[in-house]
């Protein structure tokens, strides 16, 4: 499954990503954890 770095808009393999977390019941998936955390600034991960 190819999903879209939403911080650096990069597409990446699913299974290749740096890191996940849910946010707002999605999974979103991150190139690098640099991006994971630009985007937990601006998103409160779930805590379920
Ligand atoms: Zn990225």
């Amino acid at each position: 499954m190819k999903v879209k770095d939403p911080v650096c808009g990069m597409v990446i393999e699913h299974s290749k990503a740096a890191a996940h977390a849910n946010y707002g019941g999605e999974t979103i998936y991150f190139c690098n954890v640099g991006c994971q955390k630009k985007y937990e600034q601006t998103h409160r991960r779930d805590s379920a």
